[in-house]
């Protein structure tokens, strides 16, 4: 008899700006914001040693009573409690329970008590030893893999995942980053060099994701243009690929840059035609990345990419004025989507480490706690906790006041250049994804939030109805609107869990 693995991607405990759990409490369905790269390529690496199944618990109820006898269970911070419980459960039945991922091999101390065997670093490289010692039933606790060139990283398996039940599709091109910044946890697990996978293997990995149904993809890279050359032909491949009939795309591409991209033309033009159309934009700590912060913008608009901005405050520069300033400089920026976060030490970064020398990091484990707005373990330079926490609230409560975001959606779908995108302005286009059922159920299930927001106040009706009214003036981009209430809706959930968002704190006269 083959032997089986069960492989889990746990809920979050918390999730972020970027997630869907509004659609859980909004009474329509629950969904999956993006495809799990982890489970999916896992399934492709063990397919030819066992049966493997997948569990989205987002969306599936974990199946204690499986016959499988190996229990994969991946996650990142946000799911940490998942990990933990899941395993436990497992474990009592007997299981064995194999860990992997950057959270498991970052956090190894954390997570080694609740595992039978854990997999550090990436499982490329070692997926053929482990997989025949499970089969052969002599495993060893721990394997560690080394950083794979990509060019034997197999095409995720989609076959077993809930793809009508997920918005987006991901795809990765590239893993590492050479900028090796002091905080960063993710190159910590990446590394420091930049690997990219072969052309013709990214052209694979797209068609499998279109023919799974996605219409709208996330490269979930660090840094993908590191390697200006690489980048540059990833791209290239990208222009090809998504291109077909009269100049038409088959979806729209959203993926993580840095500020200085903004400097690039070249590099932008790239983009606007592979129509990488949304960018989440992670701005270092401290307040460097702010200088011509609205000039930067405005190029990545007139490239037709939407910009979402990642603020972290918490650094050695900031004081009680920091909150002020960022209000002072982001709140009418055509920026609608802001995740501010407190800066966070991890374990294992250099931030992490130096902290830890000049005895600054507060006491009690933060191994398990995600990036969040009230969130550092920092002990602050130069306030104390209380004005931390009290100007995050003031903060995230005056740049998400309904209004004020109101105005930045309308700025953006003003300034957003489609000219950049023709496949947009074409009345008679439809990305041929569009028309499946599955995604027009998504659709119908967005709605739904869109109705719940409604619903929540006078505020956030008027919110509803003065954008619908706006997004008439804008008759290609109106479904960008409806994008931005589900994410508006999205944030002041995962603010009303975290308890910080207040809207007596809007004050047009900063203080607080
Ligand atoms: S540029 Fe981004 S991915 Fe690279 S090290 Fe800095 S924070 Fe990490």
């Amino acid at each position: 008899m083959s032997r089986k693995l069960y492989l889990i991607n746990p809920k979050s405990h918390i999730e972020g700006y970027l997630g869907a759990s509004i659609f859980r409490v909004s009474g329509t369905e629950p969904v999956v914001y993006v495809t799990n790269l982890a489970t999916t390529t896992i399934a492709s690496l063990a397919k030819s040693f066992m049966d493997v199944s997948i569990c989205e618990e987002e969306v599936s109820q974990i199946d204690y009573e499986t016959d499988a006898e190996f229990i994969g269970i991946t996650g990142n911070a946000s799911q940490s409690e998942g990990m933990l419980r899941i395993s436990g459960e497992f474990r009592k039945r007997g299981k064995i329970v194999i860990m992997e991922g950057p959270f498991a091999s970052l956090n190894a101390d954390y997570v080694r008590p609740h595992c039978d065997i854990l997999v550090h670093g990436e499982i490329e490289n070692i997926c053929g030893e482990l997989f025949s010692d499970l089969i052969r039933n002599s495993w060893k606790k721990e394997y560690f893999g080394t950083p794979s060139d990509l060019s034997d990283s197999p095409v995720p398996d989609l076959t077993n995942y809930p793809n009508s039940r997920t918005i987006l599709g991901a795809i990765q091109i590239s893993r590492g980053c050479p900028c090796d910044c002091e905080f960063c946890e993710a190159v910590r697990f990446s590394g420091t060099k930049q690997r990219y996978k072969p052309v013709d293997r990214i052209a694979r990995e797209l068609d499998n994701v279109f023919t799974s149904g996605y219409s709208d993809i996330v490269i979930v890279d660090d840094n993908i243009t590191a390697d200006k050359e690489k980048a540059q032909s990833a791209l290239n491949t990208l222009i090809d690929w998504n291109t077909f009939g009269s100049n038409k795309k088959k979806v729209s591409f959203s993926t993580r840059l840095r500020i200085d991209t903004a400097g690039d033309d070249e590099m932008l033009d790239l983009m606007a035609k592979a129509s990488i159309d949304l960018a989440f934009i992670g701005l270092e700590p401290g307040q460097k990345d702010f200088v011509g912060i609205d000039a930067k913008i405005s190029k990545f608009l007139q490239y037709g990419i939407q910009p979402t901005c990642g603020i972290t405050i918490g650094s050695d520069t900031d004081d009680v004025n920091t909150f002020k300033q960022i209000r002072d400089v982001f709140e009418s920026l055509p920026i609608p989507i802001y995740a501010i976060s407190g800066l966070m030490a991890f374990k294992s970064t250099r931030l992490y480490a130096r902290l830890a020398a000049e005895e600054r990091i507060r006491p009690g484990d933060s191994t398990n706690t995600s990036i969040c707005p009230a969130g550092t373990n920092i002990i602050l330079k130069r306030m104390s906790q209380e004005e931390f926490d009290n100007g995050v609230k003031w903060l995230c409560s005056n740049l998400y006041n309904p209004p004020v975001f109101c105005n930045r959606v309308s700025k953006m779908l003003d300034d957003l250049n489609y000219e950049t995108r023709p496949w947009y302005l074409d009345k008679t286009y439809i990305s041929p994804n569009y028309e499946r059922k599955d995604r027009k159920w998504i659709m119908e299930q967005s709605f739904k939030v869109i109705r719940f927001l409604y619903g929540t106040g006078e505020a956030e009706r008027k919110l509803v109805t003065d954008l619908q009214k706006i997004s008439e003036a804008y008759p290609y981009k109106a479904p960008l609107v409806n994008n931005y209430l589900i994410r508006y809706a999205q944030v002041r959930h995962y603010f009303n869990q975290l308890g910080i968002y207040e809207a007596a704190l809007f004050d047009r006269t900063g203080t607080f």
